[in-house]
């Protein structure tokens, strides 16, 4: 117990890479007793990157892996499930026209217009949410992620009228009724705050990949946009790859192979 509760002390005290445990949404409401939560040591091996993007090649994902993939984000982060205007998503599925609205798609393949893409936060390198957030409870880290601090965030939405990804949502009530299996490791959100996916920034803190990713069956690469040795690059290399909105600039660091 003694050795559990220094390993946690120390937990909360890492700050290399702007790596609270706030921010890591290890601590906050619904949070469990010192016991339960990571020790120092998952923290010896992080992943880093200078620029963190992620390459969704559309064709390999069909519909089953990408419930999958929600599922795995969604469970683990405490996603509560609510239907209608109130949901709360992170990870999600929508058509062609929805997801790249600018682009015009007359000559692709019907298959292609037909497929559904899963949408998540763009991680944007110019994000507009960051800009008009007035508690700093979002902002972006040297690495490009779009982090949330939850306890910071006042509810004003202001994020979620300026991202153009509709990446965010509100919790309008407690979302704890919400959650099938609260996964005891990972705090819930509380009513009148704000959240969205965070690329998994809690497990690139322990050296593992976005949960998405791995369950991709090989759909999903994360990687560093900066390295030309990482995957991310390869691919990229390798596929022409779009991006959602580029007119407007936001920079997003998500690419989809069509
Ligand atoms: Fe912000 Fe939206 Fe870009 Fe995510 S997709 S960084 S929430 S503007």
């Amino acid at each position: 117990m003694q050795g559990s509760r220094r390993d946690f002390l120390k937990l909360a005290g890492v700050t290399a890479l702007g790596l609270s445990a706030a921010t890591l949404g290890f601590l906050g409401e619904g949070a469990q007793a010192a016991d339960a939560l990571p020790m120092a040591a998952d923290f010896a091996n992080p992943l880093t990157a200078k620029r963190w993007a992620m390459v969704i090649d559309t064709a390999k994902l069909d519909d089953d892996t990408m419930d999958k993939c929600i599922h795995a984000c969604h469970s683990f982060h405490n996603v509560p499930d609510i239907k209608g205007k109130q949901n709360i998503k992170w990870l999600w599925k929508d058509d062609f026209e929805a997801t790249f609205p600018s682009e015009r798609p007359d000559y692709l393949a019907e298959e292609v217009k037909k497929r559904d893409f899963l949408l998540l936060c763009n991680h944007c390198t110019n994000p507009p949410c960051v800009r008009v957030c007035p508690t700093k409870a979002t902002f972006q880290r040297p690495d490009g992620l779009v982090a949330m601090d939850y306890h910071r965030c006042i509810g004003c939405r202001y994020c979620m009228a300026a991202c153009p990804f509709g990446a965010r949502s509100f919790n309008f009530q407690d979302p704890a009724p919400f959650i099938k299996e609260i996964t005891p490791i990972y705090p819930h959100r509380t009513r009148g705050v704000v959240e969205k996916c965070t690329f998994c920034v809690e497990h690139l803190a322990q050296g593992k990949l976005p949960l998405c990713v791995e369950a991709s069956e090989g759909a999903m690469i994360f990687g560093d946009l900066q390295d030309p040795n990482s995957d991310v690059r390869k691919v990229l290399k390798e596929k022409f790859a779009i991006r959602r909105k580029p007119e407007l600039g936001t920079e997003p660091g998500v690419f989809y192979i069509l």
